[in-house]
């Protein structure tokens, strides 16, 4: 599993990841949701071993990762824009990391189809990637990031420029890749539908700082604070009197929230 423990990470005077204690089990996906600004990316680039830590530890099945680099952690990080190779074919582009390891040309002819299968490609090997449709061109990085077979792979805002009703199916067909192919993953994301849908546990992140953990419908049922029901989706917060009364006449939800539920109470 992945441990983070007490990472903090500065930039000068800011402080942009704040004593974080955070685990993912292996074949889960966490997904960090927060604000622009609060320090998903600095905390997903200090995972990676892009940033360093000013306190704390990183550890990888009981590996502490520190003096670790990047291209030695077999991890895979994938982007809002693909960062796809625009001169190469998909194909070369999911080819790439077999590439750089010595498969061979049969090999990675065989690894490409079956990831372009998974993906919802099939047939696209020998298109070129400006050719492409934007949530296309995720499904390519992803098969990219996969094809590697990384020991956890890194989604940073992986369809936040996408329109959003091609974020919504990606969203869930991103969860069926991950799930079928036990990948452990790590999403950074604004859009808590986005995390509601794709992840099985979610942190919520605030100025630096994890100020809640758990299993996503867990987080949904009962926010712990008034800025996280807020930030999860909730439009009216009711507090006092009002709120035991919706508590008591209210049936305990037991349905995981999809991008659809309407959440208007808390
Ligand atoms: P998020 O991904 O949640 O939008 P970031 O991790 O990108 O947040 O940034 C968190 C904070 O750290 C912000 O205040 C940002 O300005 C600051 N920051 C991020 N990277 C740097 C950097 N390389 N140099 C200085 N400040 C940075």
């Amino acid at each position: 599993m992945l441990e983070l423990t007490e990472v903090t990470v500065r930039f000068g005077a800011t402080t942009a990841v704040d004593d974080v204690t955070l685990a993912v089990q292996e074949g889960t996906v966490l997904a960090v949701l927060g604000p622009s600004g609060c320090g998903k990316s600095t905390l997903l680039r200090a995972v990676a071993g892009l940033e360093p830590l000013d306190a704390g530890r990183i550890a990888w099945r009981g590996q502490d990762l520190r003096g670790v680099p990047t291209h030695e952690r077999g991890f895979a990080l994938m982007f809002q824009d693909g960062q796809l190779f625009p001169h190469a074919s998909v194909g070369d582009n999911i080819a790439y990391s077999l590439r750089l390891r010595g498969v061979g040309r049969a090999a990675r002819v065989r690894r490409v189809h079956e990831l372009l299968e998974l993906v919802g490609l099939p047939g696209y090997a020998e298109r070129r990637t400006p050719t492409l449709s934007g949530g296309e061109q995720q499904r390519v990085a992803l098969a990219r990031s996969l094809a590697a077979d990384p020991g956890l792979l890194l989604l940073d805002e992986p369809l936040s420029a996408l329109d959003r009703s091609l974020r919504g199916r990606l969203a869930g067909d991103l969860r069926e890749i991950l799930s079928s192919t036990g990948t452990t993953a790590v999403l950074v994301t604004h859009d808590h539908d986005e995390a509601f849908t794709i992840a099985d546990r979610m942190a919520v992140m605030l100025a630096g700082r994890i100020v809640q953990e758990g299993d996503t419908a867990q987080v949904w049922r009962a926010p712990v604070t008034r800025e996280v029901a807020s930030f999860i989706g909730f439009e009216t917060i009711l507090t006092g009197s009002a709120a035991s009364t919706v508590l008591r006449a209210s049936p305990t939800p037991t349905t995981t929230p999809t991008a659809s539920t309407p959440r208007r109470a808390f």
